[in-house]
């Protein structure tokens, strides 16, 4: 067990989601794992997706006890009603949705190709939303559920060379509105979490290769370190249990002050 998360997330602290089917996008590496792990001690029955047979295989070893993992590109968008279909086949109906997985491009805006700005918006935003629609049908029609959206600063605030991104994280941000307010009446809750500059692979390949820009963020961070994957398992653990039962339609910051640092 990672000892960040061992420090952070006990289980048993959210008893309600335990046998909760949770399905996590991206759980096989850095945020989505931490979130994957974080339901798993708290024994929730987990589902991670990913295109990365090796790396699911990795991470459901890593997380143990009750986790299936299902080999699946998210941009085959068609076949979105099929992964749904195998999971309630697998596990069952669907009670919380982790809309985690992502793809970044670092790039000038004026060099972003149509096809590049396409393809980040596709996985990004897309992809989130017609996922979002083929289990909201089903919660929808039980009357409970849970969505939790992921992110970014880059809605908060504008960083360079990242217009694609920020164009597809800033409807992700819009969509968890929309969605809440449609889907209250109906039991379900839609929430978004907005992670700062989190320690994962995907950050330490904008950030390593950029010491000026780590010292910007860190500059700007009043917490003054980068946060841990952890830290946003927690606030999902938070979202998806009754203890935030009348929050919903609401973009919860995890950045150590990042969004509001001078
Ligand atoms: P990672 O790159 O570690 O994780 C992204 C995950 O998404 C991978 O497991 C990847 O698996 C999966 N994924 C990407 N495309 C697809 C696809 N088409 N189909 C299925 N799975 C896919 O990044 P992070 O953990 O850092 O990021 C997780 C989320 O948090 C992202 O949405 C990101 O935008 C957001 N975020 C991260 C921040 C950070 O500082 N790290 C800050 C703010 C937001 P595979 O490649 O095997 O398919």
């Amino acid at each position: 067990m990672n000892q960040t998360l061992n420090d952070t997330v006990e289980a048993g602290t959210y008893r309600d989601l335990r046998d909760k089917v949770v399905l996590v996008t991206g759980g096989a590496s850095g945020i989505g794992l931490a979130i994957a792990r974080a339901f798993a001690v708290n024994d929730s029955r987990v589902v991670i997706v990913g295109r990365d047979k090796g790396r699911l295989e990795r991470a459901g070893v890593e997380i143990g006890g009750n986790v299936n993992c299902i080999r699946f590109d998210l941009n085959e968008i068609g076949r979105l009603p099929e992964l749904v279909a195998t999971v309630r086949s697998n596990v069952g109906e669907i009670d919380v949705l982790v809309n985690n997985a992502g793809i970044n491009l670092k790039k000038d805006a004026l060099e972003v190709s149509v096809e590049e700005f396409e393809n980040i918006i596709r996985t990004n935003q897309t992809a989130v939303f017609e996922l979002s629609k083929e289990v909201g049908k089903s919660m929808v029609a039980r009357g409970s559920g849970n969505v939790i959206m992921i992110s970014s600063m880059a809605s908060q605030y504008g960083i360079p060379k990242v217009v694609a991104y920020t164009a597809s994280k800033s409807a992700v941000e819009g969509m968890t509105r929309a969605l809440a307010v449609e889907w209250s009446r109906h039991g379900v809750r839609v929430n978004c979490i907005a992670p700062g500059f989190i320690r994962t692979a995907m950050s330490s390949t904008a950030l390593d290769n950029d010491p000026e820009r780590k010292i910007r963020v860190l500059s700007r961070t009043p917490a003054g370190r980068l946060g841990e994957p952890s830290d946003v398992a927690n606030a999902a653990l938070f979202l998806a249990s009754r203890k935030s039962k009348y929050i919903t339609g609401v973009v919860l910051p995890v950045d150590g002050g990042n969004s509001v640092g001078f």
